[in-house]
């Protein structure tokens, strides 16, 4: 069988907040069309990798290559730009603008519309219908016209989900996508990145091992900033550096 192309690397990748290495010569490597899971304690490094891979931090030291291109320290917008999106954890959503209002802006901006003055009525109505298309496949379709401060919680996360995929991104990044979730809304979002994983690269960061093990193909766990072990999940989760680092011994 052939090798996936690995679409994502970093190499000795590391950051430095005032003489602390929160991130510390990382090697990654993402192989093209699956799903690789960043996991660890806390405080081992992962939001910060995250907010390196996507320009929100400037490492100190390393390359990052995302498709052929060096993006080391470009800014989040060219980033963006190349094809990687990211679904944030903390809620960012304006409480007052609809489901579908939010995806329309997405769409926008997307396309660099948004800073744009005219704004034809047929474009207006392709992104309206590409809105709906995109709540549909997160589950939302039915809710589109309800503000996004009226959406339970499990909403709003795939609301939020389906903001980063209005980018139609070749990779996504995803931070916790399951955090604070109860069983119903943890199956539900894994059902949907099982989905939208389709002809896409997915990173995420997850504390939940059974999600981590329903959906990722490469786990990576982080100690203290380094790459403590890297494999399939059934191996990374028996090594006993692994088990050493989760019970804290
Ligand atoms: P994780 O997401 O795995 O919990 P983080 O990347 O948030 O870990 O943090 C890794 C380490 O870097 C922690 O010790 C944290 O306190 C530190 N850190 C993160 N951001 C900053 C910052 N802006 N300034 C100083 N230290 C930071």
């Amino acid at each position: 069988m052939r090798q996936p192309r690995a679409i994502l690397v970093t190499q000795g990748l590391s950051k430095e907040f005032q003489g602390f290495r929160a991130v510390s010569a990382v090697d990654l490597s993402v192989a093209e069309g699956t799903v690789h899971a960043l996991v660890g304690p806390n405080g081992a490094g992962k939001t910060t990798l995250f907010n390196l891979l996507t320009g929100f931090l400037k490492p100190t030291a390393g390359r990052i290559t995302f498709d052929g291109h060096d993006i080391t320290g470009q800014p989040p917008e060219r980033i963006a730009g190349l094809g990687v999106a990211r679904s944030f954890q903390v809620t960012s959503l304006f409480e007052q603008m609809t489901a579908r209002e939010h995806v329309e802006l997405a769409l926008q901006s997307g396309t660099g519309l948004g800073r744009r003055f005219w704004r034809t009525d047929t474009l207006m109505r392709r992104f309206s219908g590409r809105a709906l298309e995109l709540l549909g496949d997160v589950g939302l379709a039915h809710l589109a016209d309800r503000p996004a401060g009226h959406l339970p919680y499990g909403q709003k996360r795939a609301l939020e989900l389906a903001l980063a995929l209005a980018l139609d991104p070749a990779l996504l990044l995803l931070d916790e996508p399951t955090a604070g979730m109860g069983l119903e809304d943890i199956d539900r979002t894994v059902a949907l990145v099982d989905q939208i994983r389709e002809g896409r690269t997915v990173v995420m960061v997850e504390h939940n091992m059974s999600v981590v093990g329903s959906l990722a193909d490469t786990v990576t766990v982080l100690q203290r900033g380094e790459v403590l072990v890297e494999g399939p999940y059934d191996r990374v989760k028996t090594d006993p550096r692994v088990v050493e680092a989760y019970l804290g011994a």
